[in-house]
């Protein structure tokens, strides 16, 4: 049993027809229920529910308090290398896009390292291009070893790995697992990912489960969006987060919600998706899963990543470059995308505490 055979069930749903027979005292009847099935969240993620949002802000508000209290958790991303064999559509990263390359050498890691832990974070999410050649796991494993060094907590934003090798990394001392499938509609993802090992669908799609099998604490699952109708890429990341949930109990699963940013390399193909309903998504994904970690990255800008804080978010990043060496070296390799949210590591840190939240540098030490 993998999660494409709940996929499967809704590959030729008939979403537009169902969103038709919704009505609002459907919503008035799911906002009122303790726990809700995969169809009530659907209909949560409705145009009719966009009339609610109050009412929904107000659900997800009080079940966020019950399950994560007042506690932003803040990290931030660092990027090794923007070395690339895939030819996504949509990134800056593509094999095919004409951009400074660069990997990290130990050196440079340590120097990255330093610069971040500088301004009191102590999670750390490292990221590459997805380029085995170029940054095979012994480099990854050579990194974390630096790391640890300055990080209490190490995530990783890597190539699809095999169990096994997720089970080295976390040995290593690697915690948490960050993979995005980009976009579930199998079609699309055909389409966008044009070239290289990524065109492997399934292989992609089960990757979260080899890192929950290999028992990575933390894993993180989403879909890039814009790259389909939002709607329904935001039903499936809450189906495939709900399928980890019951079948891994003991690993954290959350989510997070990008949205297509500027980048280097044009993609026009992009479907609208507001604020008013990214939003929306939040609000659904904390009524249907109440104790979902959601992360809001710097895609977001600065007003609306504020405003979202009461209304689901466990953990945001700050002071973000996403530049290779964007922390320490003027060599530095060009950025994935552009992003929204400049502000350091104390600003953001701020903001939170005007929220009269809590921001938090550490929730995790090695074992
Ligand atoms: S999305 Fe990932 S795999 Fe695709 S081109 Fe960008 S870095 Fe490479």
């Amino acid at each position: 049993m993998s999660f494409y055979n709940c996929y499967e069930k809704f590959k030729n749903f008939d979403y537009d027809s169902f969103f038709e027979k919704v009505t609002e005292s459907d919503i008035l009847r799911i906002l009122n229920k303790n726990k809700i099935d995969q169809y009530e969240f659907l209909a949560l993620l409705s145009p009719v529910a966009e009339n609610f949002l109050e009412e929904m802000a107000q659900r997800a508000n009080i079940l966020s308090l019950q399950h994560f209290g007042k506690a932003i958790l803040l990290f931030t991303p660092m990027y090794l290398a923007n070395h690339c064999i895939n030819q996504c559509a949509y990134c800056g990263y593509n094999i095919n896009n004409n951009i400074k390359r660069k990997k990290l050498t130990l050196e440079e890691i340590e120097k990255e390292a330093i610069a971040i832990a500088s301004t009191g974070l102590r999670h750390i999410l490292i990221l590459t291009g997805e380029s085995p050649k170029d940054t095979p796991l012994s480099y990854i494993i050579e990194a974390v070893k630096i790391l640890k060094k300055y990080f209490d907590s190490i995530g990783i934003e890597l190539y699809p790995m095999t169990e096994d090798e997720y089970k080295k990394i976390i040995e290593a001392g690697v915690d948490s697992l960050t993979i995005y499938q980009e976009v579930y509609d199998e079609e699309i993802y055909d389409r966008v990912h044009i070239s290289g090992p990524k065109k492997d669908y399934h292989f992609r799609l089960d990757t979260p489960e080899r890192g929950c099998m290999a028992k990575m604490r933390n894993v993180n699952i989403g879909a890039l969006l814009g790259l389909n109708e939002w709607r329904r890429e935001a039903f499936l990341t809450g189906l495939h987060a709900d399928y980890l949930q019951n079948k891994y109990p003991d690993v954290a699963i959350s989510i997070s919600p990008p949205r297509i940013r500027p980048h280097a390399g044009c993609f026009e193909d992009v479907y609208p998706v507001t604020d008013k309903n990214l939003v929306q998504y939040m609000l659904a994904l904390r009524i249907f899963l109440p104790y979902l970690g959601i992360t809001i990255s710097t895609r977001e800008s600065a007003g609306l990543r504020d405003n979202l804080i009461p209304l689901g978010v466990t953990k945001m990043s700050a002071g973000v470059s996403t530049e290779v060496g964007g922390h320490s070296t003027d060599d530095k390799g060009e950025g994935q995308f552009e992003i929204s949210d400049i502000r350091s590591v104390e600003e953001v840190k701020e903001a939170i505490l005007s929220k009269g939240y809590q921001p938090i540098f550490k929730d995790w030490m090695h074992i």
